[in-house]
């Protein structure tokens, strides 16, 4: 028997106006592509390729050991929250004490339980464009509104303070942006924080959400800053981190937040309904992780730097693809508007998402079409892959463009 839908039992419509996470749709699709027999290089999910360190897989073999298999306390071990605070003081100058901290299955969940113990129906939230593929429908499942600002690859993607105070309207409760940007690399300087958190001063009920989870994957351009470092938003800043990008931990699923008190309470009584917690032995992990130098895992950082100038050469030889520099994270984002309009090997490109279908089926490439970022002028790739990779799958796109 097979399942289908049926016309008396129905999904919710919450779930029906959900969005499919387009990077995690596009690597499905590579997969299944590359069941079938075709050799798919697979630039579009933000994943390193590296193993995580033997010293933090050491950490989880010995809580396994020592048998680490109960519930954990719903907001995480207490030497992890210590360990969190000891990172947050460390790397970023933040003190938080305990009842600020609530580790979560992933960063992502980190997020969604935000919005969820933020946000009533009709609440606006600031997206500035492009921003992480899971934000807009993440703010959806809350009966959140997306409000997407625009910026352009001449301002490095960056949002002006004269755009947020545009774009702020009485029913603003929250500005969300990552910082190093996924997908478009962009760091916002500590004045640029500044200039954004003036505008924020007048608006005392937006709550910020700095996504931080690249914030070690930064090629040394502009310094990391943390909203959250400023005295006058210190209590109405959310700072989201997790060890998925720098330690290479994407599986283990652990994120986190710094949080005023009140926001944390609340995360930790849903996920109390929702998770129980997250899972013990990668807690213990990555206690491990965070309680070593990140200087430990700098190696990772520098490859990608060679690989992001290499990338950047690359497709900037190629006509019709402007990029940005990027100085953080994995990702390049070209604009790639130049193409609209053609017909290749007799498929008329209209935009990104015509232009990302093109190369994975006549380049055999996966990449993610900018439109799930909230921005159609681009494609996202990401250089988290070996050089070897990244050459091969930048002369096809090439050879796939010249035809
Ligand atoms: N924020 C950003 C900007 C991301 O790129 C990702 C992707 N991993 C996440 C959050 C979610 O991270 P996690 O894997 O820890 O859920
Ligand atoms: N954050 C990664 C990306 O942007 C992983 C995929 C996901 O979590 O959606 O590709």
């Amino acid at each position: 028997m097979t399942s289908s839908t049926t016309t008396t039992q129905k999904l919710s419509e919450r779930i029906n106006n959900v969005t499919p996470s387009a990077t995690l749709e596009m690597a499905a699709k590579a997969r299944e592509l590359r069941a079938e027999g075709k050799d798919i290089i697979g630039l579009s999910l933000g994943e390193p390729d590296f193993n995580t360190p033997d010293y933090i897989k050491n950490a989880a073999i010995q809580a396994v050991n020592d048998d680490y298999n109960s519930y954990t306390p719903v907001d995480g071990y207490v030497a992890l929250k210590d360990a969190i605070i000891t990172k947050f003081k460390r790397d970023n100058d933040l003190v938080y004490d305990r009842s600020q901290i609530v580790v979560s299955t992933g960063a992502k969940q980190s997020l969604y339980n935000v919005a969820q113990v933020v946000l009533d129906k009709g609440d606006e939230v600031i997206l500035p464009c492009p921003y992480w593929v899971s934000y807009s429908d993440i703010v959806k499942l809350a009966d959140g509104v997306p409000v997407e600002v625009s910026t352009t690859l001449e301002n490095d993607f960056k949002m002006t303070p004269e755009q947020l105070e545009t774009a702020i309207t009485p029913r603003t409760k929250m500005l969300w942006y990552s910082s190093p940007c996924n997908p478009s690399g962009s760091i916002y300087s500590k004045d640029e924080l500044r200039a954004l958190a003036n505008v924020l001063q007048k608006h005392p009920q937006i709550v910020v959400v700095s996504d931080e989870i690249y914030e070690h994957i930064n090629y040394g351009v502009t310094a990391h800053a943390s909203m959250a470092q400023f005295e006058d938003m210190y209590d109405r800043t959310v700072t989201v981190n997790g060890v998925a990008k720098a330690f290479a931990m994407t599986g283990w699923r652990i994120g986190y937040i710094g949080a005023p008190s009140y926001i944390a309470r609340a995360s930790n009584k849903l996920q109390g309904q929702v998770t129980s917690g997250a899972n013990c032995i990668a807690q213990r992990a990555v206690i491990t992780a965070l309680t070593e130098s990140p200087s430990r895992v700098q190696y990772m950082v520098d490859e990608f730097k060679e690989r992001r100038k290499l990338i950047l050469g690359l497709l900037n030889s190629i006509e019709g693809f402007r990029c940005n520099e990027p100085e953080g994270a994995f990702y390049v984002y070209p604009d790639v508007t130049a193409y609209f309009g053609k017909t290749l090997n007799g498929v008329t490109i209209n935009n990104a998402s015509d232009f990302a279908m093109y190369l994975l089926e006549h380049a055999n490439v996966a990449t993610v079409t900018g439109d799930a970022f909230g921005n159609g002028n681009c494609i996202r790739i990401s250089y988290a892959a070996s050089e070897k990779e990244i050459r091969e799958a930048i002369a096809r796109i090439q050879g796939a463009l010249e035809q």
